[in-house]
C-alpha cells in the first residue's frame, strides 16, 4: 500500500509540471492502453513538502492503481520529486448531479472547478489541425467528404458504417477521417472518440497479450462510441490482431456505434485479410479519394499559402499546381521549401524562386533514392527487420520482400544487378533477374501486386523528397 498522507505544510510547488514530468516517465514504461485508461484520469491538485496529491476517479480506480502501478509511480516520483517523495490520493466518484462533491475514503472535500471542462478519460490522439474547415473539397474527394459530414452529424445512425475510405499515399484519408472524429467531439462533447492507426492497434494488441491484459484491451474498444482506425491494411496477415478487432466491430457494430477505417486499396483488393473483416467492411460506405484535379490542386496550395501567412500570387501557385501532381503532401512541402526558399536566401517568391524549387525537389527525388532508402521503406512497409532481409532466410513474406526490394532497386536506381545482390546479402546477379523476373510477372497477372509496388514506389518517392 502506498501511504495516504495529509499534511499541513509550507512550501507549495505547481503540482502540474512535476506531474508531467512524471508522465512522462510512465508512459515509457506501460502500454498505451494503460496509459490512456489509468494515467490520464489521473489530476494532480497539490505538491507541498515532496508530497504529491493526486486525484483519483472512484475507488476501484484507486484500488487497482494501487495494486498494479505502487511501485512504478513511487519510482518515478521518487525518481523526479527525490527520495523523500511521497504520494496522497484524492478520490472521487465521477461527478453525477447530485453528488457533485461526495468524495469516498481517505475523505477530502475536493471540489471541481466549475468552469473547467470535463476531462476526457484517455488521449483521443485526434489532430486538432485537421478539420473540414481546412479541408478542400474536390471531385476527387466529394463522396468520401459528403459522407464524413452525414456521419458528424449522426455517428452510427446513418447507413454508411463502417465508413471506409481509401486512396494513394497523401491524398487526405487521415486528415477526413481525424476530421469526423474532430468535429463529432465538438457536437457530441460527451462521445468517446478515438483514432489510432491499425499497426499502432496491432502493437498494442501484441502488447496486451505479453502482459495478461487482453480482456481490458478489447473492453477498452468496445466501450468507444467512435472508433477510427486509420490503415487498416496494416492488419493483413496478422490473423490474431484480426480475430480481437473482428469481435471488437460486431460489438461495436451491434450497438450502433460509429465505426471509421482507412486503407490505401478497397475492401476486396486487401489480401491476407479474413473474409468475414472484408465482407464487414463492405456493409456500410466505400468510398475512395482520387488524386486531385488541377484546379482542385490550386486551391489547396492557396489554402495552405494562406494558412502559412504567405502572399504568393496565383500563377505560382498554378505553375506548383502543375508541375507536382503526385500527391497533396508533396504540394504542401514544396510550398515548404519555397518558403524556406525565399526566406534563406531573403529572396521574394517569385515564378524564379518557385521554378527553382520545383526543379530541386524532382532533383531531390532522385537523388535520394538508393538502395538503403528503398530497403528501409520497404522493410517498414512490411514491418520487417532491415538484417533479416539482408540473411538467408527463406521465410516466404521476407522472400517476398527481399524480390520486392530488388526489383525497385534495379527500376529505381542506376546500380548494377551486381551491386543490388551484394547489398542483399550476397546474392549473384543471376538471382537479382531472377527476382525481378518474378515480381515482374506478379504485376501482369494480379492487381494486388501492381497496386503493392505501385504504393512502395511513391512511398519510396515521398520518403525520399
Ligand atoms: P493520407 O492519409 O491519405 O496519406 P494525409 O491525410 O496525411 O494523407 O494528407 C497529407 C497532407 O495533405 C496533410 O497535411 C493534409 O492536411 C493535406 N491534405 C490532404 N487532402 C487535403 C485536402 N483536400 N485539403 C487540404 N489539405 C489536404
Ligand atoms: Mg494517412
Amino acid at each position: 500500500m502506498i501511504d495516504t498522507i495529509f499534511t499541513e505544510n509550507h512550501t507549495i510547488q505547481e503540482p502540474n509540471l512535476i506531474w508531467r514530468e512524471c508522465l512522462k516517465t510512465i508512459k515509457e514504461n506501460v502500454t498505451l492502453m494503460t496509459y490512456n485508461t489509468w494515467f490520464v484520469p489521473i489530476k494532480p491538485i497539490e505538491l507541498k513538502n515532496s508530497v504529491l496529491k493526486i486525484q483519483l476517479p472512484s475507488r476501484f480506480f484507486w484500488e487497482w492503481i494501487d495494486e498494479h502501478y505502487n511501485t512504478l509511480i513511487t519510482k518515478t516520483i521518487h525518481e523526479i520529486i527525490g527520495p523523500e517523495a511521497k504520494l496522497a490520493y484524492v478520490i472521487i466518484d465521477v461527478p453525477t448531479a447530485e453528488e457533485n462533491n461526495k468524495t469516498q475514503e481517505p475523505k477530502q472535500q475536493i471540489k471541481a472547478p466549475e468552469d473547467q471542462k470535463p476531462k476526457p478519460e484517455f488521449e483521443t490522439f485526434l489532430n486538432p489541425r485537421y478539420t473540414f474547415e481546412n479541408f478542400i473539397k474536390g471531385e476527387g474527394n466529394q463522396l468520401a467528404r459528403a459522407a464524413a459530414g452525414a456521419i458528424s452529424d449522426n455517428p452510427g445512425g446513418t447507413s454508411f458504417n463502417p465508413l471506409f475510405v481509401y486512396g494513394g499515399v497523401g491524398l487526405g484519408k487521415t486528415h477526413l477521417i481525424q476530421a469526423i472524429g474532430n468535429k463529432i467531439l465538438q457536437n457530441y462533447p460527451d462521445k468517446k472518440v478515438i483514432y489510432l492507426s491499425a499497426d499502432i492497434f496491432t502493437i498494442e494488441f501484441v502488447e496486451a497479450i505479453q502482459t495478461n491484459r487482453l480482456n481490458d484491451f478489447s473492453q477498452f474498444y468496445r466501450k468507444m462510441d467512435v472508433l477510427i482506425i486509420d490503415d487498416i491494411q496494416f492488419l493483413m496477415g496478422k490473423e490474431k490482431t484480426q480475430d480481437l478487432f473482428f469481435q471488437i466491430f460486431n460489438t461495436l457494430h451491434q450497438s450502433r456505434k460509429q465505426i471509421i477505417l482507412s486503407s490505401d486499396k478497397p475492401p476486396k483488393d486487401l489480401k491476407g485479410l479474413d473474409e468475414r473483416l472484408i465482407s464487414r467492411f463492405q456493409w456500410g460506405l466505400t468510398a475512395d479519394i482520387q488524386p486531385p484535379d488541377l484546379e482542385t490542386r490550386i486551391a489547396i496550395l492557396k489554402r495552405k499559402a494562406e494558412d502559412y501567412g504567405m502572399n504568393v500570387l496565383g500563377d505560382i501557385l498554378e505553375y506548383i499546381a502543375t508541375n507536382i501532381t503526385s500527391n497533396i503532401r508533396e504540394l504542401e512541402g514544396c510550398l515548404i521549401k519555397l518558403l524556406a526558399n525565399a526566406s534563406l536566401n531573403s529572396k521574394e517568391i517569385n515564378l524564379e524562386l518557385a521554378k527553382k524549387t520545383v526543379k530541386e525537389i524532382a532533383t531531390d527525388r532522385k537523388v535520394n533514392i538508393n538502395i538503403e532508402s528503398i530497403t528501409k521503406v520497404i522493410c517498414d512497409y512490411f514491418k520487417i527487420d532491415e538484417n533479416k532481409i539482408r540473411d538467408k532466410t527463406r521465410k516466404k513474406e521476407i522472400v517476398m520482400a527481399r524480390q520486392v526490394a530488388m526489383y525497385l532497386s534495379k527500376e529505381m536506381t542506376k546500380s548494377s544487378l551486381k551491386t543490388i545482390g551484394l547489398h542483399f546479402g550476397g546474392r549473384d546477379h543471376a538471382t537479382v533477374i531472377h527476382s525481378c523476373s518474378t515480381i515482374e510477372n506478379l504485376k501482369q497477372s494480379d492487381t494486388y501486386y501492381k497496386d503493392l509496388i505501385e504504393t512502395l514506389r511513391s512511398n519510396i518517392e515521398l520518403n525520399c523528397s
